[in-house]
């Protein structure tokens, strides 16, 4: 793929670079896009991260993450409600393109998948009106069904873009395809999310085996069995034209490496294995 459309997620040099360094990584490495998460926004202040994004000229694809919908009273309800409508503004105010939603697994104790997925639906819709007048556009990412108990019980494209069809006008989905690549109905749901028009983003890494941590060992492009390019092209005849992230947990390997090294196999993988 064209380096043009590369976007660093900021996960992917976490441990070794602060917002301000990963900026100007970027920056010497040619990326022009990134991905901050919130965490690191709110580390650097919003204000002077604000000022970094414009001062090195970049361009943010998306703003991670909102979510975490599921509750089991009226507090924790209206803070799930208070933690995204705050995402909103913040992805407002750095210009992202939109908000990535990680929509939370089943509530302290609760065995009710079911509950917990209709209060995922509610509360997006509780959301969304904020979404629409600060125009950032919500990014539903399934996410694989091992996190179903702890991370996201929205598992599956087909959920992403039903939740699309129910709730309407400011959604979309965020195509991962460490989550989705299994999917046997994965090639129908992303030409369904390309004729809505709803495909905000696609992020890109591999899944290595064997898989020795479920969340911090994802693969570089290439070094796994994902076939990335065959996917990528379904994406792109589905007419995404957008940015696709390169967003790597990696405790076991990328993590320990200099994160200037990183951008650079990063960057001669999304040419050569996506
Ligand atoms: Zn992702």
């Amino acid at each position: 793929m064209p380096l043009e459309r590369l976007s660093m997620n900021l996960a992917t040099v976490r441990e070794q670079w602060t917002f301000e360094e990963a900026v100007a990584g970027c920056e010497e490495a040619g990326i022009a896009t990134i991905a901050p998460w919130r965490d690191q926004l709110k580390h650097c202040g919003i204000g002077r991260a604000k000022r970094l994004i414009s001062d090195y000229g970049m361009s943010i694809s998306g703003l991670c993450r909102g979510g975490s919908f599921p509750y089991t009273g009226a507090r924790e309800r209206q803070a799930a409600i208070d933690d995204n409508l705050r995402g909103i503004e913040e992805a407002a105010e750095i210009g992202a393109g939109c908000l990535v939603l990680v929509c939370g697994g089943l509530p302290g104790g609760s065995r009710n998948i079911a509950n917990a997925r209709g209060q995922i639906a509610e509360l997006i819709s509780e959301v969304l009106p904020e979404a629409r007048s600060a125009g950032i556009p919500l990014g539903i990412e399934p996410l694989h069904p091992m996190y179903a108990a702890d991370r996201s019980c929205v598992n599956t494209l087909a959920q992403a873009n039903d939740l699309c069809d129910s709730l309407g006008e400011g959604l979309g989905v965020i195509i991962d395809l460490y989550h989705v690549w299994w999917d046997p109905n994965l090639r129908a749901e992303i030409a369904r999310a390309g004729e809505a028009n709803r495909i905000l983003g696609l992020h890109l890494c591999d899944w290595l085996v064997p898989t020795r941590d479920l969340v911090h060992d994802r693969g570089m492009m290439g070094d796994g069995i994902i076939d990335i390019p065959l996917v990528r092209g379904w994406v792109d005849r589905a007419g995404y034209e957008g940015a696709c992230e390169v967003e790597i947990f990696s405790a076991l390997n990328w993590w320990r490496r200099p994160a200037a090294e990183v951008l650079e196999v990063a960057k001669q993988r999304f040419v050569s294995a996506c």
